[in-house]
């Protein structure tokens, strides 16, 4: 239960971080933020890095909200998520996705930049990240870089963050008027999502009446990174927002992930997991029907 030895280096400041990670190029290096991965990983995992860069930066811990995006830095936890206004009234999918994290410990330290570096394949946020359309800031000693979130996860713990690479933030677009919903089901062990779904539904009605005009979909826990949902999105586009059509939408997940793609664990097989995913597509599409145009929501 011990992690092997290694170099401590301490960043107050971008510049610093960045600094520690060109000067130990060479070696394999962890950024440690809330620690609930890495630790874990050091301790039981067999994780050895040669240097682990502790971010002491009090400007990652940051909610801008503007007028059409909210840029939130990569040591926000997932309690300020959940308890900002400025989280909730701008962006209310993200705020609801982190209070579904863990447990009150691990959401007090947690941070939003940890969550989608590691890409654990049943993290909650990267589902969140996904349907809205997010962008993640990069930077390192030469300049900065956007990824779009859909292009950000590459796997089981693999994104597109480079060496010397460091996550600052993440972008979110507003989507006014917006139905949105998170969808879990919990592992009952570790608590990371055996299948999570994030949906954002858009209508040419007042209300929720008239078509979908555009939705955004996103699973993760099914497969080995969070993925949108597409043919489930193109179904839900141009028709309305009922019981009939969320139910033809759900059942295209099935198209969206070979069956051969799910995940097996000890806990689901993925058969188990290819049904969870549909039951909770249809949750969140269902949760999102009854929020779109709900002020009250967002107030
Ligand atoms: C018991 C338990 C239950 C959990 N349940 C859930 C759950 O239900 N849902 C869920 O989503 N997660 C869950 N987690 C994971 C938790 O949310 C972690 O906090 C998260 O995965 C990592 O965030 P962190 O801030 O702790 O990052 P750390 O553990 O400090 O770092 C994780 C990784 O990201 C890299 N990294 C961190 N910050 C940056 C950065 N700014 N730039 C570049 N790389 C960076 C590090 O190098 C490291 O490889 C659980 C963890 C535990 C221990």
């Amino acid at each position: 239960m011990f992690p092997a030895a290694f170099d401590y280096e301490r960043a107050e400041s971008v510049g610093e971080a960045l600094d520690l990670l060109e000067e130990h190029g060479d070696a394999d290096v962890e950024i440690l933020a809330g620690g609930h991965s890495l630790v874990p990983a050091m301790k039981t995992e067999g994780r050895e890095p040669d240097v682990v860069v502790d971010l002491d930066v009090p400007a990652l811990d940051a909610v801008n909200a503007l007028d059409d995006r909210t840029v939130v830095g990569a040591l926000t936890t997932y309690a300020t998520l959940v308890d900002a206004g400025a989280v909730r009234s701008t962006v209310p999918l993200v705020a609801e996705t982190a209070s579904e994290v863990g447990d009150t410990q691990i959401r007090n330290r947690g941070t939003i930049g940890g969550n989608l570096a590691a890409a654990h394949p049943g993290a909650d946020l990267p589902a969140a990240a996904l349907a809205s359309d997010a962008v993640v800031l990069l930077r390192d000693r030469d300049g900065k870089r956007e990824v779009p979130v859909t292009d950000f996860f590459r796997g089981d713990g693999e994104t597109a963050v480079e060496r010397g690479e460091l996550l600052t933030g993440v972008r979110i677009p507003h989507t006014d008027e917006a139905g949105f919903a998170y969808a879990k089901k919990t592992h009952p062990a570790t608590g990371y999502a055996m299948v999570g779904v994030a949906a954002v539904v858009e209508t040419d009605g007042p209300g929720g009446q008239g078509s979908v005009s555009r939705a955004r979909v996103a699973a993760t826990g099914a497969v080995d990174r969070a993925v949108r949902l597409p043919a489930v999105e193109e179904s839900l586009v141009d028709g309305p927002l009922d019981s009939a059509a969320i139910d033809a939408a759900a059942s295209e997940a099935r198209v969206d992930i070979d069956p051969g793609r799910l995940r097996s664990d000890a806990y689901a097989s993925g058969e188990f997991r290819g049904e969870l995913l549909e039951t909770y597509v249809a949750r969140a599409l269902e949760t999102a029907a009854e929020r779109v145009d709900d002020d009250a929501l967002t107030a």
